[in-house]
Order: C-alpha cells, then structure tokens, then sequence
C-alpha cells in the first residue's frame, strides 16, 4: 500500500512540474486535497504534512470530521452539489464554497453566513462540457449570474469552478478549460482571481490552462469506494 506521504510528494511533484511547465511561477497553484470518504485519521496525515486545504462534498461527513479535527488550523471547502435546505451549516461551517450555479443559492449563503465570519469565498460552478453533468451555470448565463452575486456583502466571488465531462486525451482535456478561462477573463473583475480546475485525471492541462487552485482526491488518498 501507498503511504499518504508517498502521494503528497508524488503530487506535489507533479505540480512543481505542471507549474514549470505552464510558465508559471512555482507555488502559484494551491493544492485542496478532496478528502471526501475517507476518514479523519488521513486527513490528519495530511495536515502533518502541511497541507491545510481540504475539500469536502458531502455535508454530514464534513461536519463530522471538523468536529474531530477541531484542534486543526485547517481551512474548509464544500465542493459538492448544494441543496438549498443545507445552506445554513454550509454558510457557518466553511471558509469556500465552490460549487454554487444559481443565485438562489448564494442569497441565502449571503444570508446565513454569521456576521462573527468573514465574507464567504465563493467560486461558481460553470457547466462547460453541455449535457453530461447537471451542475452549473451555463456559460452564456455566467455574467448575469456574476452580476447578481457580485452585489452580495456576505460573499466574496472569488471566481469559477468547473468539472468537465473526463477525457484522456491531454489536447481534449484544456479545450473545456481554456474556453471558460477566457470567458472569465473577458467578465474583466480581478477580485475573481481563483479558477478552481482540475482533479487527479486532468492536472497538467488545469493548470496549462490558467488553473489556480486544483482539487485532488484519489492521487492523493487513493481510491475511493463507488458510490
Ligand atoms: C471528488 C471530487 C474531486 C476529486 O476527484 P479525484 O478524481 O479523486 O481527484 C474534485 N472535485 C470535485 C468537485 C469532486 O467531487
């Protein structure tokens, strides 16, 4: 078996890497390690080893595990799909939230977010693949969307996530990337300064492609069990 610590320097590695490779300069990409399944005890091996970012999809398990990682200085991202009756323990419980794509959404994480926190970070999730997933903002309704969400006190919009439909071909890989990098560029807000892309399958071309933050699971904490 393959120790946590193998993984880390195995990503960490490949991210110097990607980084050299795109011109960009190292530690310009941040790393969220997708702890989503697995429990505490990895991410306490992770956070040994420094990281400090983890990623969370399910909402229950994630409250869970900040219970019993209380004493840790980590910092909390929900990347998972939203139900609009979990916003409350989202808005209290998260320093990110990746994944919001409609405005109702971030209105009331806008509300609930309590006033003892700072504002919310939020990236919005871009359908940029068409059919395959359910999730996001279509890109053609993202400057409205950005609009909207820009006027909220209690969010910070940070910029735009995106999981596009997976492919193996690294040219097939940046084209949904590359598109909705120059979408936001074109939105011309630098406060968006956060384009969440890539996972374990598709890091090179994330980053190739502008990404500044990516969210790997399996590469980091091995397989997860199918759901
Ligand atoms: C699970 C998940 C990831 C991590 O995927 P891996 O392929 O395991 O790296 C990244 N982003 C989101 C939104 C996820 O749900």
């Amino acid at each position: 078996m393959v120790s946590i610590a193998a993984r880390f320097a195995e990503v960490r590695g490949q991210l110097r890497e990607a980084e050299i490779a795109a011109g960009r300069p190292p530690g310009s990409v941040q790393l969220l390690a997708v702890s989503k399944t697995k429990p505490a005890a990895d991410l306490a091996a992770a956070y040994r080893l420094g990281q400090r970012h983890f990623g969370e999809n399910y909402l229950q398990e994630a409250l869970q595990k900040q219970q019993q990682l209380a004493a840790f200085d980590i910092s909390w991202h929900f990347i998972g799909p939203i139900q609009s009756n979990k916003t409350r323990p989202i808005a209290a419980h998260f320093a990110w939230v990746h994944s919001v794509d409609r405005f109702k959404i971030a209105e009331r994480l806008n509300e609930q977010r309590p006033d003892y926190l700072p504002p919310l970070n939020i990236c919005l999730q871009v359908n940029i693949s068409g059919e395959m997933t359910k999730s996001g903002v279509g890109l053609a309704e993202l400057p409205a969307l950005v609009e909207q969400v820009a006027q909220l006190p209690r969010l910070r919009l940070r910029g735009v996530m995106a999981i596009p439909e997976p492919a193996t071909e690294f040219e097939t890989q940046r084209l949904p990337y590359r598109r909705l990098y120059q979408a936001a560029m074109a939105l011309n807000r630098p406060q968006m300064d956060t384009f969440s892309f890539g996972m374990s399958g598709d890091l090179l071309a994330a980053v190739t492609e502008g990404a500044t933050l990516v969210r790997i699971g399996t590469a980091l904490f091995g397989a997860r069990p199918s759901q």
